[in-house]
């Protein structure tokens, strides 16, 4: 560089940049003569009062190398090494005077040229670097101390470490971190160091953790919630644990990222604590829940007496609480009658109804609620598939219908009283909510014996209101019946009370004497027998009818019954045969059979319509069969059984009818026996009555 071309004050102006500047310029001529010094390095040398030759550069200005001890040689010089090479880069010497602190400097140079090439001389900048080298050393330092500091940390710490690379690969692990994972040390070595790579952790990725991993790489501090690991699931070594993890990343001085922290904590004892919890808690609000619906059921059902109105408070209450649908099947003699079919739906409840209408349920059938009512154990269908709708339907269309449906999970509980069976409540579940299992089985159990219990109370409270009514009807019947013979015996008496007071006594019709004296037996007889029938009731209901057994031959009482009718056939003009088979030896109360003898042919001359009468007594492998056979109205199929219950009557109330006892006190009678009593009637064909008793083997 040369400043003699330049004017006076642009010479001033470049001195005063130059002065201003934090490193140290130095200028040589191409002699090695110093020309110019900033103030920087006047700073750090002192100015010498005489240019120095080059010689004693090195010793006037105090000038070593890097070390601060070795003096430099003159060619060592940076100034004349740039004068020399032409360039110097980031050359380190000291500056050391006496009683000052050694000065450390980083220094370029180069030569300097005139514009046609001539070599001029040389310049070099020195930068003080003192004050980077003493933070470098210092944090050298530091970071020697937490080097060692961090070894303890990471061979004991409690918790788990992994180290990571920027990449993702491991760099390595902790004691704890091995006893963590309790992988094999050869699982570490050769997979967990070698080919793990947490960015592509499969169970992280699976749980979309990968995004805030990437953030931890990077810059930020994440945590990874708790999740659950299991090596099995995997198909790696170590034990299954529950690990909440945090990511830390270790910063370069200039923000970048480093190296990755990984710490893990073993949450596995406090999750399993937390769920135990959680589920105990679970379950005791299923608990609480089901126990409020019990008895929210419990008092709806109190609230009624009416059987229809249990059934539907029954399917209303259970329903969406329990179920998405319901139906309740009653079982009638040997028919079960589908009293009710509910659902959510209405769309679905129509499937429903066309499901019973074409499908409907029979006992021997293999709908759910049929097989509950056959076998009295209810059935949870957790998962309905292909196999299980097959098993439990009539042909491919009703399987259909139930897909229709969509059924996915179905339980059938009994109807039970005392034991006994009286229907069957399905409850079906169609939407997503999750399938029936053991704890809703038990509900349905429950909800099913206390629905039972109102059907009964409902059934107890109509029977004990018709048998009111009946008693009031059997009052009503009995007076009349009693009546009866009793106004005629009056009207009798009265008249032969008065023809008595009117003519001498042997001038009374002898014939009308005795018509009058038979009437009168006849009457007293109705009013006998009226009586014994409510006396035997009596005892029937208290259970006192005593049996008189003896061996006896059934054919013989027959025959010493019949004529007995002999003046009523007479009188009614009805014809009577008999075909009785020999030796009929039964083991019986013969004046009880007389008794039920007697009440079916009475029975056949007052309903039969006056055509003749056929009474048979028949050996029938080990029994004897008695029976009347009439030919009068016949009797409807659905009173058959009824009208041998206790004040039962026929239907037709235009036929003659009794107290409705007849019946009923030949059946206890003929039960009493272990007989059996039924009868066998077409409406317009006539009746047979019979009996059966056990034929008494004498041999
Ligand atoms: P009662 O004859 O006093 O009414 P029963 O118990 O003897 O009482 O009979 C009950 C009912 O059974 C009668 O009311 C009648 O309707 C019907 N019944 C009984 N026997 C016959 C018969 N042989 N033919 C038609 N109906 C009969």
């Amino acid at each position: 560089m040369t400043m003699r071309s330049h004017s006076p004050e642009k010479l001033d102006l470049l001195t005063a940049i130059l002065d201003n500047a934090v490193e140290g310029i130095v200028v040589c001529n191409n002699d090695g003569e110093l020309t110019y010094f900033n103030q920087k390095t006047r700073e750090l040398h002192g100015l010498p009062p005489e240019p120095i030759p080059v010689d004693e550069w090195s010793s006037y200005y105090s000038l070593f190398q890097a070390d601060g001890k070795t003096p430099l040689a003159p060619s060592e010089i940076p100034l004349i090494r740039a004068l020399n090479e032409g360039e110097i880069r980031d050359v380190r010497m000291v500056i050391a005077r006496p009683g000052k602190a050694p000065v450390q400097l980083l220094v370029t140079g180069h030569a300097l040229y005139s514009p046609e090439g001539k070599k001029l001389g040389a310049m070099v900048n020195m930068l003080d670097i003192t004050q980077n080298l003493e933070i470098q050393e210092a944090m050298e330092k530091v970071a020697e101390r937490s080097e060692a500091r961090f070894q303890t940390i990471f061979e004991q710490a409690p918790f788990s470490i992994q180290l990571l690379a920027t990449d993702g690969k491991t760099i390595l692990v902790n004691p704890a971190w091995k006893k963590l994972w309790g992988f094999s040390e050869e699982f570490i070595q050769s997979y967990i160091l070698k080919e793990y790579n947490l960015l592509k952790d499969p169970l992280l990725a699976s749980h979309g953790f990968t995004p805030l991993i990437e953030k931890g790489f990077s810059g930020e501090i994440v945590r990874i919630p708790e999740i659950h690991y299991d090596p099995k699931e995997l198909d790696m070594d170590g034990i299954p644990r529950w690990v909440r993890s945090i990511l830390y990343p270790l910063k370069n001085p200039d923000g970048s990222v480093r190296e990755i922290v990984l710490i893990h904590t073993d949450v596995t004892s406090e999750y399993q604590a937390r769920t135990e919890k959680e589920k105990l808690l679970g379950e005791l609000n299923q608990e609480r829940n089901r126990l409020d619906f019990l008895d929210h059921v419990t008092s709806l059902l109190l609230t009624t007496l009416d059987y229809n109105e249990i059934i539907l408070q029954v399917a209303s209450a259970a329903i969406p609480q329990l179920a998405d649908g319901c139906m309740v099947d009653l079982l009638e003699g040997d028919k079960i009658k589908r009293l009710i079919t509910r659902h959510a739906n209405p769309e679905i409840e129509k499937i429903m109804g066309e499901l019973q209408l074409n499908f409907p349920p029979q006992l021997n059938s293999p709908h759910p609620g049929s097989r509950v009512i056959r076998s009295g154990e209810a059935e949870l269908l957790k998962v309905l598939d292909h196999k299980i709708i097959k098993e439990h339907t009539l042909n491919e269309q009703h399987a259909e219908l139930i897909a229709r449906i969509g059924v996915r999970s179905h339980i059938a509980v009994p109807l039970k009283i005392r034991g006994r069976i009286i229907g069957a409540i399905s409850f079906l579940i169609t939407t997503v909510r999750p399938g029936f299992d053991e704890n809703d089985l038990t509900l349905a159990i429950e909800l099913s014996r206390r629905a039972a219990i109102a059907i009964e109370n409902a059934r107890l409270y109509s029977e004990s209101q018709s048998a009111n009514q009946q008693r009031e009807e059997f009052i009503s019947i009995a007076s009349h019946e009693l009546k009866t013979p009793i106004t005629s015996l009056k009207l009798q008496l009265e008249a032969i009370s008065r023809s008595i007071s009117k003519s001498k006594l042997e001038r009374i019709d002898h014939e009308y004497l005795k018509k009058f004296s038979a009437s009168s037996i006849r009457q007293l007889d109705r009013l006998t027998r009226l009586v014994e029938d409510m006396l035997d009731i009596s005892r029937i209901s208290t259970g006192k009818l005593a049996l008189n057994m003896r061996v006896v031959d059934l054919t013989e009482t027959v025959k010493e019954v019949l004529p007995r009718f002999s003046d009523q056939l007479a009188e009614m003009k009805v014809e009577l045969n008999s075909e009785l088979a020999d030796d009929c030896i039964v083991y019986c109360d013969p004046f009880r059979i007389e008794q039920v003898i007697i009440n079916l042919i009475s029975n056949a001359l007052k309903y039969g319509l006056k055509k003749p009468i056929l009474v048979k007594l028949e050996k029938i492998q080990q029994q004897v069969k008695f029976s009347v056979i009439d030919q009068g109205p016949g009797i409807a199929e659905e009173d058959q059984e009824r009208i041998f219950r206790r004040f039962e009557r026929g239907s037709d109330p235009l036929m003659a009818g009794g107290l409705g006892l007849g019946l009923y006190i030949s059946r206890e009678i003929i039960e009493q026996h272990e007989g059996k009593i039924f009868v066998s009637s077409q409406i317009g064909h006539g009746s047979t009555f019979s009996f059966t008793l056990p034929l008494e083997n004498l041999t």
